[in-house]
């Protein structure tokens, strides 16, 4: 049982504003912002670790037309673009989706701004040199 899937077969409320063959976009019932919506595969797939680059490639081309929605329908030209995977990342729902944030002046949304502004962690060049050497190929 899963509320997305659910969405996705219209056996749960939804507020669909795009779809195709294989993703859907939707309004976020308990949004951060005015027209914030989630992207998701039609398929159930838990998180981006089941996904192939088909399915992500489709994600991302509706991400795109949903911002363009929101740029030719309620004029805006700014948006956070967010994706959670798995428990520890506070992943809520196990279906995967984006989240489109729009932004607007004085919003007060600059929690988003701040994860980068007070990062907690200052770090050297060697291990900057360490971590890169363990992800490259
Ligand atoms: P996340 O924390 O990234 O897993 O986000 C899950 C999001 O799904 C939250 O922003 C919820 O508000 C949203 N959500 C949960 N149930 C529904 C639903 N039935 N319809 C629309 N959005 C939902
Ligand atoms: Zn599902």
């Amino acid at each position: 049982m899963c509320i997305f899937c659910d969405i996705v077969n219209n056996r749960a409320k939804s507020y669909k504003i795009y779809e195709n063959n294989k993703t859907l976009a939707f309004l976020d019932i308990h949004p951060i912002s005015y027209g914030h919506i989630l992207i998701i595969p039609k398929n159930h797939y838990e998180n981006i670790y089941e996904m192939d680059n088909d399915i992500l490639t489709e994600i991302i081309k509706t991400v795109k037309t949903v911002t363009e929605l929101l740029k030719e329908n309620m004029g805006i030209n700014a948006v956070n673009i967010i994706n959670s995977n798995g428990k520890i990342a506070n992943q809520t729902v196990f279906h995967y989706h984006m989240h489109v944030i729009p932004r607007r002046e004085n919003d007060n949304l600059d929690f988003i701004h701040e994860w980068w502004v007070n990062k907690l962690i200052k770090m050297d060049n060697d291990i900057l040199s360490e971590i890169m050497n363990k992800l490259k190929n």
